[in-house]
């Protein structure tokens, strides 16, 4: 994938912040794929409705891109609730959760993003104010200190995280609903493209829907991104419609390879080809040739590359497969090219 654009990462501009909103769906039966979860929060929400009480706290992990916060905002409109948004990183003082915590009204949603980032003094806290509903709050500091206790509003606790293995146990605990969503497959991706594409008002084939779904790394962000670029291509160079040429030569443009892998995943087969010759190589090696933590490794990129078919986990690490050799081009060590 070029430097210049890169879709996972993909530092959204205010128009298309704008058309992110548009395209998020807002109800259940919008939400495509992740079947199970879904169908169990329906159920869990229909319930906490009924008996007009809290849900119970939520936790949602998996790679980026998948749907965490746009699940947690369809959890709250289904129980008819608001909800407040923060992140792990941004909580860094308790008086900033206690803040959020007692402006939050009966039965609300607090997400919490990347909250396997809160501080450990922060993330303390939250463990009264999830249990009991019930913060202590310091007054004054040195010798006149004393602590006060608030009653909260009941509440439901959505914690968002790509790295649940970093979670501490205490905290994970204190979740009741504990989900974890899976790459897309491309058929569920097509009704994604084909549902924001109508939302965009653009017209598109059928055939270039799923060119444009095959080649978005299993996430709905990023089939969306796709399209929006799609899009500009056939308001150029085209007549406004995405078929599949349209199609074809953006990816092209866009330098998006044939898989949807990334920079990143192209860079992990390579090192385990070019310096392990082919593996199999431990994940802290790997980690260390790269640049990019182990746990972000095994959590956020490994998971795709095993989906597709590229890498094997081996009791003596990691082993890239044949796929990968043909994908990049490579050829295997011990296999010497056939010379005729
Ligand atoms: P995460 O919080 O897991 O990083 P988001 O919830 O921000 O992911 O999802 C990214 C974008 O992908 C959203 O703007 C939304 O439009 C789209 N999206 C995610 N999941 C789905 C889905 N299941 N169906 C339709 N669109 C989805």
């Amino acid at each position: 994938m070029s430097d210049f654009f890169d879709l996972r990462n993909e530092s959204l501009n205010e128009n298309d912040n704008e058309l992110d909103q548009k395209l998020r769906p807002v109800k259940f039966e919008d939400f495509k794929g992740q079947k199970k979860i879904v169908e169990n929060l329906r159920v869990f929400v229909k319930a906490a409705n009924m008996r007009d009480e809290a849900l119970d706290h939520v936790l949602l992990h998996g790679p980026p891109g998948l749907g965490k916060t746009t699940l947690s905002n369809i959890i709250a409109n289904e129980l008819g609730v608001g909800i407040k948004i923060t992140s792990g990183p941004v909580l860094d003082k308790p008086g900033d959760l206690a803040g959020l915590l007692t402006n939050l009204e009966e039965r609300d949603v607090l997400f919490i993003d990347e909250i396997h980032r809160l501080s450990p003094i922060v993330e303390e806290y939250l463990y009264s104010a999830m249990e009991d509903f019930r913060i202590d709050i310091m007054l004054d500091k040195g010798p006149s200190a004393r602590s006060i206790q608030i009653e909260l509003n009941t509440f439901t606790l959505v914690g968002a995280t790509t790295r649940s293995g970093l979670l501490t146990a205490p905290l994970r605990a204190r979740f009741g609903i504990n989900a974890h969503l899976e790459y897309y497959d491309t058929e569920v991706l097509t009704g994604i493209v084909k549902r924001s594409a109508k939302i965009l008002d653009v017209e598109i084939e059928d055939r270039a829907a799923k060119e444009i779904a095959s080649r978005s790394r299993g996430t709905p962000r990023i089939v969306n991104a796709l399209l929006r670029r799609v899009r500009d291509f056939a308001q150029v160079k085209g007549d406004g419609r995405i078929n599949m040429d349209i199609t074809l030569h953006s990816l092209e443009a866009l330098n998006i390879d044939k898989y949807g892998l990334d920079e990143m995943d192209n860079r992990i087969l390579l090192t385990i080809i070019d310096k392990f010759k082919g593996g199999p190589v431990g994940i802290n090696t790997i980690s260390t040739a790269v640049g990019e933590d182990s746990g972000t490794l095994e959590e956020v990129y490994e998971p795709f590359l095993i989906k597709e078919g590229f890498i094997k986990r081996t009791p003596r690490g990691r082993e890239v497969t044949e796929l990968a050799y043909k994908h990049l081009g490579r050829i295997k060590y011990g296999d010497s090219p056939t010379l005729f």
